[in-house]
């Protein structure tokens, strides 16, 4: 049944206070895309629940009129997961912000899905615990959103992605329950629904309540700076290390580009003459750290390093990670946009796609700066471009694509940690066969049936691929290219 907007509105209100149902247009255009503002849409409203209760009345008027809902957390995405549907409503759960219980014996915590990922590591930090998961975006992406795409960050080498750090989660469906899934330990009767909920983008359920698991801050943390004249050897190096069985909290890479635009934003003494340069945090007791600094030392040494820094003190790690932490505004900085890639590869495969990734950068005349988790073998390839010049955009997604399919042919996948949205939407139909994809809508239709939950994310529809197959045939490739190494 559809609905118009004003009765939308007052249907709305009856569940929710008048000043949390967004209508005004300007008000609305704030809601009109995520992180991956190349993509916009105005939402037809948004809706600001502060409770469960409002949430599933919000979800219960929806079901009813078949509106279609986008959940919203930071808004940080990179994949435009929470680009809004031209007919349907954001909602956002920027007010269900609160740290609800901390659990110290258990090293727990209960939290609202709005709260701010680095909000929860502030909350425990006088009680000497964290919260591994740490997105560049920490400061302002949510838990609620960091359970959708299952967020990764720099420590996730050793402490895993949000899935191995969430315990529980309450999640309102389509159909008026409220499930618990997961709890308060690592391991709960009946088929691993979590797993399945975490990463899902949205489409499943609204996590309304996430249960995280909490670690003790470590006692020493040290950071090593490996300077290399080759991508080669940096990407060799970080598989040696792994290979020798240590598992640093973190190692980023970051290429010549990428390190002079760092440098030239915030003077963290980067080398601006190295081909690639590593940084590689190393935890644990004073012993073990010093004994892993020694042995990462030498390490690198083989690997070919020119050179390898220790951060002195505190003040020098600070300044190490500073440029890391500033690499993608740095990068703004030296173009008037930027699209941020998002692709894993087998770590031994760093130095090869690197390599090639500057061959199609000569190939698309488009500069290509690179800053990733290169322990998780996850690129961040940073295209630069010029969103005012006509079809650059064009040009910039299909020179992501053809990375994003460099990622499969050599083993990979097209997503890290910033998930498929819309923007990866076109290579899910290269990563999985048509039978695999229609296993993921049975699943999706379990959840809710009438496909209202984020519609259109994520999972192409069999005509979705036709047109994506189509658009490779138009650049003389085969549709499914072989997927054989290069
Ligand atoms: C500068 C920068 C650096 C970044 N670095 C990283 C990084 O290191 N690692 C990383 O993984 N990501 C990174 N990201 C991407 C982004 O921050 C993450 O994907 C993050 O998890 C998104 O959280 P959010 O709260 O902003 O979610 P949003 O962008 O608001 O939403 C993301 C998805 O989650 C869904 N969603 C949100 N809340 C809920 C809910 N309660 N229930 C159900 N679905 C929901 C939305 O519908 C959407 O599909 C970065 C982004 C930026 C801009």
């Amino acid at each position: 049944m559809t609905v118009n907007t004003q009765s939308l509105i007052k249907l709305f209100r009856s569940v929710l206070p008048a000043k949390s149902v967004i209508s005004d247009r300007a008000a609305l255009r704030v809601y009109e895309c995520d992180g991956l503002s190349a993509y916009r849409q105005v939402p037809r409203l948004v809706v600001l629940p502060d409770s469960i209760a409002q949430v599933q009345g919000i979800m219960a008027v929806c079901q009813e009129h078949a509106i279609p809902i986008v959940g919203r957390g930071g808004g940080t995405g990179l994949s435009g997961g929470a680009l809004p549907h031209q007919d349907g409503i954001v909602l956002s759960l920027a007010k269900m912000n609160r740290v609800l219980e901390i659990n110290r014996l258990g090293r727990t915590a209960r939290v609202q899905p709005g709260v701010r990922n680095l909000a929860i590591s502030e909350a425990v930090k006088s009680l000497g615990l964290y919260f591994a998961p740490d997105p560049s975006s920490q400061i302002a992406c949510t838990i609620g959103g960091n359970v959708a795409e299952n967020a990764g960050g720099v420590h996730c080498l050793k402490y895993g992605l949000t899935l191995h750090n969430i315990l529980g989660l309450k999640v309102a469906t389509m159909e008026g329950d409220l499930v618990d899934l997961g709890g308060e330990s690592l391991d709960s009767p009946g088929f691993n629904l979590l797993s399945l909920m975490i990463g899902s983008e949205g489409m499943l359920g609204i996590v309304v309540e996430v249960t995280v698991k909490l670690l003790p801050i470590p006692k020493s943390a040290k950071v090593i700076m490996g300077v290399f004249d080759s991508v080669q050897c940096a990407g060799d190096s970080v598989a040696a290390i792994i290979g020798q069985g240590i598992i640093p909290a973190g190692i980023e890479m970051m290429d010549n580009p990428a390190i002079r635009a760092a440098e030239d934003f915030v003077k963290a003494g980067y080398p601006v003459d190295a081909q690639a340069m590593l940084l590689c945090e190393l935890d644990g007791t004073h012993e073990e750290v010093d004994d892993q600094i020694r042995l990462v030392r030498e390490i690198l040494s083989a690997n070919g390093a020119v050179e390898s820094r220790l951060a002195r003190n505190e003040e020098e790690k600070a300044l190490f990670w500073s440029g890391r932490k500033a690499a993608f505004p740095a990068v703004g900085r030296i173009s008037p946009d930027y699209y941020c890639i998002d692709g894993t590869i087998p770590r031994k495969s760093i130095g090869e796609v690197l390599t090639e990734i500057y061959r199609l950068s000569e190939q698309y005349q488009l500069r290509v700066a690179n800053v990733f988790h290169a322990g998780d073998g996850n690129l961040h390839p940073l295209i630069l471009y010029d969103a005012n010049l006509p079809g650059e955009f064009e040009k910039t997604e299909e020179l992501g694509s053809r990375i994003l399919e460099l990622c499969i042919r050599v083993g990979g996948t097209i997503t890290g940690e910033h998930g498929v949205g819309v923007e990866k939407i076109g290579e899910m139909c290269i990563q999985f066969n048509d039978a695999e994809r229609n296993q993921f809508h049975a699943v999706r239709k379990c959840f809710d049936p009438g496909q209202l939950l984020n519609p259109g994310k994520a999972i192409p529809t069999l005509a979705r691929c036709a047109e994506h197959n189509a658009m490779h045939v138009h650049r003389g490739e085969l549709p499914f290219p072989e997927l054989e190494r290069f």
